[in-house]
């Protein structure tokens, strides 16, 4: 698709998705797979996302999100940055309960990968940029949405306009497009930041994760690829009480070592941080309707949730991935694929998985971050007995690798 509105004829396309971020582009990649036109606005410049300055996160990807790439053909450019997720020990404070999940227990290889975002990101803009249908609008914005017609118009920040059958909302948590079209969410912050940054180990993690529960919230370390000079690389997700980010951010490098030190352990050797510190503040959000008229959410636009168990990314990717699949569908049946009955089937399919493990989440982070003692015994016995009941095991393991539940045909590797 060549056409750009600078050229100051209205661009037409099937789908237009605001918000070219991980989930946006994944829906652009899976709509162009199929034949349709797509419009992609994204208010960034891409240019900028190789950039260290960009995102310090790494993501733990599902072997389902793998799936979603590896059929896309985005997943070979990132495979060489993608640590595979062998072991995943799970330990509350000081207390000797372990639960420990073993790929080895299902068959199919690693439980996931972990990538840098900003190499996800890479990926993704190399994959459409190469795509033949779709139209990258970068830096763009969008002023005003009108979808009362038989197609949506969208008014550009540049006077450039879009004519799509269909909008999708993939501008994240802040989302204008869901403000725009009126649809409340329901949301609240935990009081509690994540501080990130990858530190350097002395000896191998051997593809093991692991998430630990501390008085202010889950401590995680991420195992990633080795640098270039062969050093071992973690990241990790450290979750404070909001208040205190500020000061644990300012620390001097051996001050912040040493805090950092105190809750990583030894286990890996001498272990520093490396490179930039990041915060983020954690929340959850979550949209009373993911459609609207000739409108649908997708990723964090409709739901956020805490990172504790590293899913929303991977959320946001099952949306897009049933999203594709409706709208495919429909347009194979010849139907108008922005009518309501069409979007309701993509509604009906992923807002149940959504919410589930939003409150699975909220739940798990209000019961690990906090050092009461009676609480704390229970906790124990429950991680104890989960490890010990092979079953319940492989079903964490099951819905961690987001291979269980009615999946969309990309999330098993299929093509749409
Ligand atoms: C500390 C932390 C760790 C996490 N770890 C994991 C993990 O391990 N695994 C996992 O699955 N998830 C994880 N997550 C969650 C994950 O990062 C998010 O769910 C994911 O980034 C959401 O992707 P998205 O594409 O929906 O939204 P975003 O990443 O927010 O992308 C939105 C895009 O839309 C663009 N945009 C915004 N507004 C506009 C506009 N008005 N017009 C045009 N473009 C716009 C933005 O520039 C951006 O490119 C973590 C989150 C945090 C905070």
């Amino acid at each position: 698709m060549n056409e750009d509105a600078r050229s100051g004829e209205p661009v037409r396309c099937d789908v237009a998705i605001i918000g070219g971020g991980m989930a946006g582009a994944t829906l652009a990649l899976a709509l162009d797979s199929a034949g349709l036109e797509v419009a992609v606005i994204e208010r960034d410049d891409p240019g900028n996302w190789a950039a260290p300055a960009f995102d310090g996160r790494v993501s733990a990807i599902s072997a389902g999100s793998r799936q979603v790439w590896q059929a896309l053909g985005a997943w070979d450019a990132m495979a060489p940055d993608a640590e595979p997720i062998l072991d995943i020990r799970v330990t509350d404070g000081d207390q000797p309960f372990v639960l420990h999940f073993d790929h080895n227990e299902l068959r199919g290889g690693p439980m996931g990968y972990i990538v840098e975002n900003r190499d996800i990101r890479t990926a993704l803009l190399d994959a459409v940029a190469n795509a033949p249908r779709i139209c990258l609008m970068a830096p763009r914005a969008v002023d005003a949405i009108d979808r009362d017609g038989a197609a949506a118009v969208l008014s550009l920040d540049d006077g450039g306009e879009v004519h799509a059958l269909l909008v999708v909302g993939a501008d994240g948590r802040g989302s204008r497009v869901r403000e725009s079209a009126g649809i409340n969410q329901t949301n609240w912050h935990y009081g509690q930041g994540a501080i990130v940054t990858t530190v350097l180990h002395d000896r191998p993690h051997e593809g093991t994760a692991e998430e630990r529960f501390l008085g202010p919230g889950p401590f995680a370390i991420l195992p990633m690829t080795d640098d270039e000079d062969g050093g071992h690389r973690s990241s990790i997700v450290w979750t404070e009480r909001a208040d205190l980010v500020p000061a644990y951010l300012d620390l001097n490098d051996a001050d912040f070592n040493a805090e950092m030190t105190a809750r990583f352990g030894d286990h890996l050797g001498g272990v520093r941080a490396t490179g930039p510190r990041w915060s983020y503040p954690l929340g959850l959000n979550l949209a009373e309707s993911y459609i609207a008229p000739r409108l649908a959410l997708i990723g964090d636009a409709a739901h956020g949730i805490h990172p504790i168990a590293g899913q929303g990314l991977n959320l946001g990717i099952r949306d897009a991935a049933a999203l594709a699949e409706v709208v495919v569908d429909a347009r194979r049946l010849g139907l108008d694929f922005g009518m309501s009955t069409v979007l309701e089937d993509y509604q009906r399919w992923r807002r149940f998985d959504n919410v589930a493990l939003a409150a699975a989440t909220d739940v798990i982070n209000r019961v690990f971050s906090n050092s009461l003692s009676p609480l704390r015994l229970v906790r124990g016995l429950g991680l104890a007995a989960v490890n010990r009941f092979g079953p319940a095991r492989r079903l964490f393991m099951r819905e961690a690798m987001g291979l269980a539940g009615d999946l969309p045909r990309l999330v098993r590797g299929e093509a749409l």
